[in-house]
């Protein structure tokens, strides 16, 4: 069926190339996309610069996928709109996925790792596992709901119902997060790098009530706090804003180790945790009230050959809200 431009990755910690690769061929229960946009996530940073390392090699990253079914399977026809997440398959039968936990299922495969991503032209996904995009969001907007909305949508389902909630590294997630939070009723306190003075006045326009740099105290103490940077450090110092019996929930795939601290930061119930992956359940929710909530995402546009460029404005912080790569 031809070819098809990509941006490949040889090995952990290798160069992210343009190349030509074979269209998929789509496999039992597939469909083919034609890609229109994918956004990038920090995890496709830990993928590229070798911060995690168990996907299969070369592999195409990108697992916000947007795109038009070109091949249908399953309950998808040609021509449907759909997303395509990090999830990307799972067993179907051990203990996770039968309990409602299959974003824990050992032999899950995740998208833009072990199987190809969206930073090509086309790909392939299990129709089982791709999200119907709800109307009124153009490709490049509903792309970042696809993990940053849908991870730290899992995460803040987590903080049950924390009235006052902080969000660590204020990024593609933060910005869609402190909207559905303050649309519920929450006050967000908001922590920027130091010194990220439009940042924090970007937070504040999305409707959080208080921002600062990571090093401050917010003014009042927080029922959870959320971790979206991936800097071991937060860990221990978040603790301490956080009240008895209040949660810090740890919401990236890889950060750099925690600090030891005193047992009393810990004690009176507070709780760490991680939150790992997606089920298809938290997509559909979180798809299915952004319009609702009135999720507005802020994006910056990559020509898909400018993928490296996307990657290192979000590694140097440069992006404002989230980054997307489009492919024409
Ligand atoms: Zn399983
Ligand atoms: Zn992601």
């Amino acid at each position: 069926m031809g070819t098809m431009r990509a941006m490949q990755l040889d090995r952990p910690g290798g160069r992210l190339e343009a190349v030509e690769l074979p269209v998929p061929e789509p496999g039992p229960g597939e469909v083919l996309l034609r890609v229109a946009a994918c956004g990038v996530c920090r995890t496709d940073l830990h993928i590229v610069d070798g911060d995690i390392t168990d996907g299969r090699y070369p592999v195409v990253p990108g697992h916000q996928i947007v795109g038009q079914v070109v091949r249908g399977a399953g309950d998808l026809a040609a021509g449907t709109r759909v997303g395509v997440p990090w999830l990307g398959s799972t067993c179907g039968h051990c203990g996770y996925c039968t309990s409602g936990r299959e974003n824990l299922c050992d032999d899950a495969e995740f998208t833009g790792y072990q199987r190809p991503g969206g930073f090509a032209e086309y790909a392939v996904a299990d129709a089982r596992f791709c999200f119907p995009l709800p109307e009124g969001y153009p490709d490049d907007q509903v792309a970042p709901l696809l993990c940053a909305g849908l991870i730290g949508y899992r995460a803040l389902a987590m903080a049950g119902d924390a009235a006052r909630l902080g969000f660590y590294g204020f990024g593609a997630a933060a910005h869609i997060l402190t909207q559905i939070a303050a649309w519920q009723g929450r006050a967000v306190y908001a922590f920027t790098r130091d010194g990220d003075r439009a940042g924090q006045a970007f937070a504040r326009r999305l409707g959080a009530v208080w921002a600062g740099g990571s090093g401050e105290a917010p003014p009042e103490q927080l029922d959870a706090a959320i971790l979206f940077a991936p800097a071991g450090e937060l860990v221990p110092r978040s603790l301490t804003h956080v009240r008895k019996g209040g949660q810090v929930i740890c919401a990236g795939i890889h950060m750099s180790d925690i600090p030891s601290f005193p047992y009393r930061d810990l004690w009176g119930e507070r709780v760490i945790r991680s939150v790992a992956n997606l089920t298809r359940a938290d997509g559909h929710a979180l798809l299915e009230l952004a319009p609702r909530a009135g999720v507005r995402t802020q994006v910056t546009r990559f020509p898909l050959a400018d993928t490296v460029a996307a990657l290192d404005a979000l590694r140097t912080g440069e992006i404002e809200g989230a980054a997307v790569v489009m492919v024409d």
